[in-house]
């Protein structure tokens, strides 16, 4: 009989805020060595809180005791593989977060004058010129905050050149496979959204888009490859239908990890698009950001980019504000500098060629997850997978689990789940991204996860239905998580 220990310290890990005892505090300020100033009286009594409600007072040990646990409880990129879907968690390579911490770059303040930042707008200058080289575009803003974003601004752009033309026009058109941030953004730039289905082989059906596009039409938002990890074969013939209707092609190009150094959009009609930097070009991100979302765009959209906008200015790097076309700023200061430091890390570390091989290898993975798990789950589209693998849970669904109870198994077997339930034109979706950072081992793992587990559903569902067993929490209620959130922590009474 093996005695239940109760409260283990780590398995049980209470908030910082139970941790608290009045009067401890983690850190030693040195004897004061200046003249003793009343704050109060210098700053107004109004100005001056004596109290915070609830904060907890705990030791330094305590704190980074409290965190490192917590920290074990999570799944990490560092810890082994993470192949959600649509997010590219890759391996950032250290060397970035080196170069990002180099102490002139990581310290630069933003209100620096333009002659004592001439370092970190160099950077900025040859991250753009990287990115115009990849996407085949002819100017970039490094500006936006996200991919979500860059999206935001890519049609707010788009809308101020149809604008300039005197016809801001009404729709944008979506597939029904897109990314749910793509009809968000139509929306609060001002478009109805228009869907469009996909065809049998997961791509945009080109007959019901050219009966579709009209002079309404602002523009198509395409992701490419698509959310079904498709390539959309027919972009050119896609661009030319919206351009002879005077309508623009965005792309969604947070799915460029399985075109760069292959192909450059610029060069298949897109007009508009944005990169996911924190995806694509290795930054940490899960974790809510910082990410990048820059919009790189052909030249008539040029015009509208969000200032200020680089210029050389006597053989020196400065920045334009005069721009009497721009949309505006979209951001404080100039993006999320640490991001782009990483991403011209990540960019000059790999060279061209070694790009072009982190798009291969990204390609070969999901294909190689693909061929591996085929025979035991339903694949979405017989159409080639590109950087990811879409599945459904068609077939385990007969057996009563579903894909949100495989993802979960996973999690037992060291992985973390795949993305479960998006796209949303595929019933029970299983969306597998490994990324090139994957090794063959590690697939190979991953595959005999996936494998073992559809064993299981055959022979003993329960074990699927009621995974996880491993980890510290398992199965929680999702919908009251999301209905009644409990965001803000009351000190017991
Ligand atoms: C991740 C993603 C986005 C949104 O990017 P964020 O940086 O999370 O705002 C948009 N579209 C697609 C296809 C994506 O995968």
């Amino acid at each position: 009989m093996i005695r239940q220990v109760r409260t283990h310290v780590s398995q049980n890990e209470p908030l910082l805020f139970e941790l608290s005892s009045p009067g401890k505090v983690g850190y030693q300020l040195p004897e004061l060595d200046v003249p003793p100033v009343d704050a109060a009286g210098t700053l107004g009594a109004q100005n001056i809180r004596a109290e915070i409600e609830g904060f907890p007072e705990v030791s330094e040990v305590e704190a980074i005791r409290h965190f490192t646990r917590l920290s074990t409880w999570n799944h990490a990129i560092d810890l082994g593989m993470y192949p959600l879907g649509s997010c590219t968690m890759k391996y950032n390579p250290r060397i970035n977060e080196l170069v990002a911490r180099t102490e002139g770059l990581a310290w630069a303040h933003p209100y620096q004058p333009e002659s004592l930042a001439q370092g970190a707008l160099e950077i900025m200058a040859r991250l753009e010129a990287a990115l115009l080289e990849i996407t085949g575009m002819d100017a970039i803003t490094l500006q936006p905050a996200a991919g979500a974003h860059g999206e935001l601004t890519g049609i707010l752009v788009a809308r101020a050149l149809l604008a300039s033309r005197g016809d801001p026009r009404k729709k944008v058109l979506i597939p029904d496979s897109a990314h749910g941030t793509n009809p968000a953004t139509a929306a609060i730039a001002g478009y109805a959204v228009e869907n469009i289905k996909s065809n049998g082989q997961g791509m945009i059906d080109v007959a019901e888009l050219a009966r579709l596009v009209d002079g309404d039409v602002a523009a198509l938002m395409i992701t490419n490859p698509n959310t079904l990890g498709v390539f959309e074969a027919n972009i050119r013939a896609i661009a030319e239908i919206l351009h002879a209707k005077g309508a623009l092609l965005y792309m969604d190009g947070a799915n460029m990890n399985a075109l760069v150094g292959v192909v450059r959009p610029g060069d298949n009609g897109v007009d508009v698009m944005h990169l996911n930097l924190h995806k694509t070009f290795s930054t940490p991100h899960g974790g809510g950001g910082p990410g990048s979302g820059p919009v790189a765009v052909k030249a008539e959209l040029a015009p509208f980019l969000p200032i200020p906008r680089l210029k050389r200015d006597g053989g020196k790097w400065a920045l334009d504000y005069e721009r009497g076309q721009s949309i505006g700023r979209v951001r404080a200061f100039y993006g999320n500098f640490g991001v782009l430091v990483r991403a011209l890390a990540y960019i000059m570390a790999h060279g061209g060629a070694g790009l072009r091989n982190a798009t291969l290898d990204a390609v070969l993975n999901a294909t190689y997850i693909r061929k591996g798990i085929e025979a035991h789950y339903d694949i979405a589209t017989e159409a080639p997978s590109m950087h990811e693998c879409v599945f459904s849970d068609a077939r385990q669904a007969k057996r009563g689990v579903h894909t949100g109870d495989i993802g979960k198994r996973l999690i037992d077997y060291g992985f973390h789940p795949y993305t479960v339930s998006f796209p949303l034109i595929v019933h029970g979706s299983m969306m597998i991204e490994p990324t090139e950072t994957e090794s063959k081992r590690d697939l190979d793992l991953f595959i005999d996860a996936l494998v073992s587990i559809a064993r299981e559903v055959e022979e003993e569902p329960e074990t699927v239905l009621k995974a996880p067993h491993s980890a510290r929490i398992s199965r929680v209620d999702e919908v009251r998580a999301a209905r009644k959130p409990v965001l803000r922590w009351r000190p017991a009474t």
